[in-house]
Formats: structure tokens, C-alpha cells, sequence
């Protein structure tokens, strides 16, 4: 947590996975509040979980500042996400590299952020799947001709290549895992990674 804040990391993006929805387990919520002690940053909660509603008001209480769900957990998104936003979050959603774009089309004015995974849920250290920056122009396309406010963040094989190609398609928030905490110099790789 102190690197990541000494070297200038904006959000700490916290990537929750039950070995049910991914094939990986990380943490939960127990975590999340004992991070909670050690940085004034945002909390940016990726659920990648199944029942999503179970956990979401855990996961507040623990200090997240913005909880996003997946599309694929839930068939009652919107519901969901008009209960993270009545406990005061912010409320986001996110798609893996096979459900397109406009699945999300019902639900934008109710999303303060889409999470594009930029490969599929699980491990880190893999590579950006090219075709999923396309949905990054659409969603950018959707915000602009319907006079939204979501922020698109990018998620996976993220580094300082594909960032580039990440915002010119109109992603706002780029997460980093492998490119910056295998790095020797944290700060160093956040400050290329934000290559604008
Ligand atoms: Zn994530």
C-alpha cells in the first residue's frame, strides 16, 4: 500500500475472485478492511464473484469507494447497482472479452464506471486481447452520444505498450498489475504507464 501510494498510483484496484466465477481465489472483504488502515487512496473493487448481491454491502463496510460487479454474475445488474449507489459507492460494471458492448446499454445512466477486461478474468500476467480496446471505442461512443458520465477502465495486460493503445481508444483508468509490481521501481512504471 505505501508503494503504491509513494509511487503516485491514483486508485488501488482490488481484484476479488471466489474460484467460482474465475478460476482463482484471491481475498475477501476481511482483507480489504485491513488494507483499509493503510491508504487514503480509493478502494476500486473488482467482484469477480458469483452472487454478487450477498457481499456488496461487506465490501462497503470494508472501505471499498467504488464496488463493481460483472455483467455475467447477476441477471439483476440494474437493481444492484442502484443498491451500491443508496449506500453511498460508486457503481460500476464490467465484461469479459465475450459479452459485447451493448449488453450494457440499458443499465449506463445508472453506472459510474464500465470495466472493459482487456483479458479473461483470473491471472495476472497475461496479454491484451486486441479486439477488446473495440468496445473501449464503443462504450466511449455510447457515453458521448448519450451524454454519460461512466468512466472506462481497461483491466489486463496493461503496460507501457498497450496503454497507449488503451486511452487512444478512450479509456480513462488503466489498472496494472504485472507491469508495475514486477518492476524494481514502481514509480517509475506508474509514471510511464501515464503516458499522457
Ligand atoms: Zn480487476
Amino acid at each position: 500500500m505505501k508503494r503504491i501510494e509513494e509511487g503516485g498510483g491514483d486508485w488501488v484496484h482490488l481484484d476479488i475472485m471466489d474460484g467460482v466465477f474465475v478460476p482463482n481465489i484471491t481475498f475477501g472483504p476481511l482483507m480489504v478492511s485491513s488494507l483499509r488502515h493503510h491508504s487514503r487512496l480509493p478502494f476500486d473493487t473488482h467482484l469477480m464473484i458469483v452472487q454478487p448481491e450477498k457481499y456488496i454491502s461487506s465490501f462497503a463496510d470494508a472501505g471499498s469507494d467504488i464496488i463493481t460487479i460483472h455483467y455475467e454474475a447477476t441477471v439483476h445488474a440494474h437493481r444492484l447497482l442502484s443498491q451500491i449507489r443508496e449506500i453511498g459507492k460508486k457503481a460500476g460494471i464490467s465484461i469479459v472479452p465475450s459479452t459485447p458492448a451493448q449488453m450494457l446499454a440499458e443499465i449506463l445512466p445508472e453506472l459510474d464506471l464500465i470495466l472493459v477486461m482487456t483479458v479473461n478474468p483470473g491471472f495476472g500476467g497475461q496479454q491484451l486481447i486486441p479486439q477488446t480496446l473495440r468496445k473501449v471505442s464503443q462504450l466511449a461512443e455510447m457515453r458521448r452520444s448519450g451524454n454519460h458520465r461512466y468512466l472506462i477502465e481497461v483491466d489486463g495486460g496493461i503496460n507501457r505498450e498497450t496503454c497507449k493503445l488503451a486511452l487512444d481508444a478512450g479509456a480513462d483508468v488503466l489498472v496494472a498489475g504485472s507491469a508495475v509490481f514486477d518492476s524494481e521501481n514502481i514509480g517509475k512504471e506508474i509514471n510511464a504507464l501515464k503516458c499522457r
